[in-house]
Order: C-alpha cells, then sequence, then structure tokens
C-alpha cells in the first residue's frame, strides 16, 4: 500500500550465511559464538566493562532495577516523553515514577529539573537519548553523585551516539540498546545491558541466567552450577545473534547511510524552518548522533494530523509517537508529574517521524521533502 514504508528493518549482508551457521553449529540457544562476537565488538565499540546481550532493552532495563535493588516505595526519575519500557522495568518492582518534563529543543529530559524533583525516596534517574542524541549527562552525573542515586541510560536508540566523545550507553551505572526492528541494528527482538562498575557483573550474568551461576559454570570456573539468586531468562538465541551479528559487521556502513538520509533530510527543509514554518532537530555541540531518526515539528496537532494525512495520500507512512507517560493510566496509577509540564504533551503533539531505515533512497528522501514543502506553503 506503501511506497515509502516507515522502516524497513536492516539486512546485513551476510545474514542468510551466519543464520545459516549458527544452525550447523548445532547450538542456537544462548550464549554461542555469534553472541560472543556481538557481545565483544560491543565491548570494544564502547570501551565498557561488561556487555550482555538481552532479549529486548526493556529487558535489560529490567535487569537494571534488579540490580539497582528497587523496592516498593522507591522513586525512579525520568521523561513522561518516552516508551512505556521506561517506566515499566521500575513500576514491576513497584517503585513510583516522577516524571520531569522535557527540553523543547532535544526533547531529552530537562536537566535542570531534575534535582528539585529528588526525594529521600528516589533511588535512580533514568535519561531517555531520545533519536540517538544525548541528554546532558555532566549535570545529571553530578546530580546523582551528590544525592547518591544510579544512573540507568535508556540508550535504546542511542547506538553509536556519544556525548563528549564517550559512547551512550556507558556514561551512567548501565547503559541499554534495543536491537528491535524498528532500531539501526536489529535482531528482530533483542537489546543489550552495558555494565560500567565490573562490581555488578558477577550479579548481572546470574539475573540474566535464571538466578543461576550457568555462566561461571560455562566458562569452566565452576563444576555444577546451581540456584544463587532472582533471576529470568533474559538471554537471546544465537539465531538472534547471528543476524545481529551481519549488522554489527558493518556498523559504520549502516550509520553513515542513515546520517546521510538525515543531512538530506535537514538540508531540504531548512528553509521551512528559517521561514518559521517547522522546527528542525537540534544536536548540541557536545552530542554527535546515529542518524536514528528524521523527525520536524510543526504548529500544533492539527497540522500535524492533516500532513500525515497527505503523505498517506501519497504512499509515504509518516507516524508519531509516544503519548506522555504521565496523561496514560498506567502512569496516573504508578507515577506523579513533578512540576509543571510545560513543554511533553505540547512538544510532543507537535512532532512528525519521517521515514528513515538504511537503505532508503535519495529519490525517496527528496519526493518526500518536496511533498511536504508543497503541503507547508499551500496552506489554505
Ligand atoms: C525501543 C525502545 C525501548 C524498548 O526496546 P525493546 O528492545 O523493544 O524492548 C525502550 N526505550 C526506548 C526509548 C525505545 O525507543
Amino acid at each position: 500500500m506503501y511506497k515509502t514504508n516507515f522502516n524497513n528493518p536492516p539486512v546485513g549482508r551476510n545474514a542468510i550465511a551466519y543464520l545459516a551457521e549458527a544452525i550447523k553449529n548445532n547450538h542456537i540457544s544462548g550464549d554461542g559464538s555469534f553472541t560472543r562476537l556481538c557481545s565483544e565488538w560491543l565491548e570494544n565499540f564502547t570501551k565498557t566493562n561488561k556487555c550482555l546481550l538481552t532479549t529486548s532493552c526493556t529487558h535489560a532495563l529490567e535487569m537494571s532495577a534488579l540490580l539497582c535493588k528497587i523496592k516498593p516505595g522507591d522513586e525512579v526519575i525520568m521523561p513522561s516523553y518516552t516508551f512505556v519500557s521506561t517506566a515499566n522495568a521500575f513500576t514491576l518492582r513497584g517503585a513510583k515514577i516522577v516524571f520531569v518534563d522535557i527540553r523543547p529543543d532535544t526533547m531529552n529530559i530537562d536537566e535542570k529539573l531534575i534535582e528539585a524533583a529528588v526525594t529521600s525516596q528516589t533511588k535512580a534517574i533514568v535519561p531517555v537519548h531520545y533519536a540517538g542524541i544525548s541528554c546532558e549527562m555532566d549535570t545529571i552525573n553530578e546530580i546523582a553523585k551528590r544525592n547518591k542515586l544510579f544512573v540507568i541510560e535508556d540508550a535504546a536508540q542511542g547506538i553509536m551516539g556519544s556525548y563528549k566523545d564517550k559512547p551512550l550507553g556507558t556514561i551512567g551505572d548501565f547503559g541499554c540498546f534495543s536491537f528491535h526492528e524498528t532500531k539501526n541494528f536489529s535482531m528482530g527482538e533483542g537489546g543489550a545491558l552495558l555494565i560500567n562498575d565490573i562490581n555488578f557483573i558477577n550479579e548481572a550474568e546470574i539475573i540474566r541466567e535464571k538466578g543461576t551461576d550457568r555462566s561461571r559454570f560455562f566458562r569452566g570456573q565452576l563444576d555444577k552450577y546451581t540456584w544463587q539468586d532472582h533471576g529470568s531468562s533474559y538471554l537471546p538465541s544465537e539465531l538472534n545473534a547471528a543476524y545481529l551479528w551481519a549488522q554489527l559487521e558493518m556498523a559504520e556502513e549502516i550509520t553513515a547511510d542513515r546520517l546521510k538520509s538525515f543531512n538530506r533530510y535537514y538540508q531540504g527543509l531548512k528553509a521551512l524552518q528559517d521561514t518559521g514554518l517547522v522546527s528542525l532537530p537540534v544536536i548540541p555541540k557536545e552530542c554527535k548522533h546515529n542518524g536514528h531518526m528524521f523527525y520536524i515539528k510543526l504548529k500544533d496537532i492539527n497540522a500535524r494530523t492533516r500532513l500525515i494525512d497527505y503523505l498517506k495520500q501519497n504512499k509515504i507512512l509518516s507516524v508519531f509517537h509516544y503519548v506522555p507517560l504521565h496523561s496514560s493510566p498506567a502512569g496516573q496509577k504508578f507515577g506523579r508529574f513533578y512540576g509543571e509540564d510545560k513543554y511533553t504533551t505540547k512538544e510532543s503533539e507537535r512532532l512528525l517521524r519521517l521515514p528513515l531505515y538504511y537503505g532508503l533512497t535519495d529519490e525517496e528522501i527528496d519526493l518526500i521533502v518536496s511533498l511536504i514543502i508543497k503541503f507547508l506553503e499551500n496552506k489554505d
């Protein structure tokens, strides 16, 4: 139905060959050779102490909540403009979510509002690097240090992005990547947990392996494995890891292609921003992004709805997302908004995501750009 989809999942050049190899290896459960290749690549690329491949970013966030020993009554600070998993991981442990407003330029949590939201119950801050563009991490880490809080980066969209040359996911205590099919690299469903403090590695391995010390057993460090603590099954199949590896080995190429598309949209739509018809993404000078997303912000929700329809008539799928969590039924049950919602609702209603995926062509981008220009300049 659509000529240009919003997203096409990335496929690495060697995907089929590696899937066949995983099957031939006679090892399709977790933690085989492809999982090792992926996690070592991630450790080398991010220079973090440990990276554990997981079944989703949602699960990496859940593991973080377990590692931080979040318990009923604790409070966790995060933006309301995020995916449900950012909050769910902590409400599952009984925490109360304290939502803080976002900055209108990056759509990230406003670091200047965080400290006032801290109470004696606060245990953690969860910055979300929206669109692969970093939050103001120096400020967030200082607040965390002063108040003895954990920092868990929801870097679901942030792989290969950086802040002051530090890879996203490695700046807080824990970092969580997503390899869902809508993200820059995909394993269908999957993710990774980055652990920066070596003291948490053993515990994280136990949580991921159903509460057992099987990871150490597999490394020959034990002669049997047993139930040690709480845990679940957070390790992905080798089939998923093989599919991911085919993209990680061409990670630079995939990222460069996405950045090229981002920049082409930006150049094409810049004139509209100059005349005040749209707002375009802002990349603070401390940040390198990864071309995860290209969005525009329109005047209001009505303008957005009409543009979505217009693009749809031209067989192009554009989407918006994140109904702010604090206005959702679960958000009201499990959370509260600290301070004023000055930007979260207003900015989220203006935002429209345009197609962006590995392999999107210049011609498609040029067509989308020209349709948007036509739509906005022929206002009725
Ligand atoms: C995609 C996404 C998630 C969830 O990732 P899964 O791998 O699907 O669990 C969490 N947070 C943010 C900000 C996301 O964009």
